[in-house]
């Protein structure tokens, strides 16, 4: 899908930074980390506008976030299931210990029972190693 195409689809203005911002994360393999993305966008975009753009896109279902092993978050499109706060990537992160980048598995992880008295509302695993990219360059 275009950028525009998403915003449209999402009830979204059309606005630059959230072009620039979609633009940087559609078509890549990997996730891209906050300050990745400070760096691309540069001073068009400055870091309040980010922040904004970046939650609006997690809140509708455009992007999910993904803590790594630093505490840096990263982005990564959304499977077209994922709808206003309402995500379903409950799917295996991998992040890599040389690069550093995080890449989204296609690999469900396996749902889990947790106690009577706590309510589950999202789960993550992140998965440490070597990516196909390092492990090719080796
Ligand atoms: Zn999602
Ligand atoms: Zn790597
Ligand atoms: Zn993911």
């Amino acid at each position: 899908m275009e950028p525009k195409d998403i915003l449209t689809a999402s009830n979204l203005k059309q606005t630059k930074p959230r072009l620039m911002v979609l633009d940087q994360i559609i078509g890549r393999n990997s996730a891209i980390s906050q300050p990745e993305l400070e760096k691309k966008l540069g001073k068009e975009v400055d870091r309040v506008t980010l922040y904004r753009t970046l939650s609006t896109f997690e809140e509708k279902g455009i992007l999910h976030k993904i803590i790594d092993n630093a505490g840096t978050a990263n982005f990564a499109i959304c499977q077209s299931n994922c709808s206003s706060h309402h995500h379903h990537d409950e799917h295996l992160h991998f992040n890599c210990n040389q690069c550093k980048k995080v890449y989204c598995l296609d690999i469900k992880i396996p749902t889990t029972t947790i106690p009577a008295n706590f309510t589950m509302e999202s789960i993550q695993l992140l998965a440490h190693g070597i990516c196909e990219n390092c492990n090719t360059k080796a």
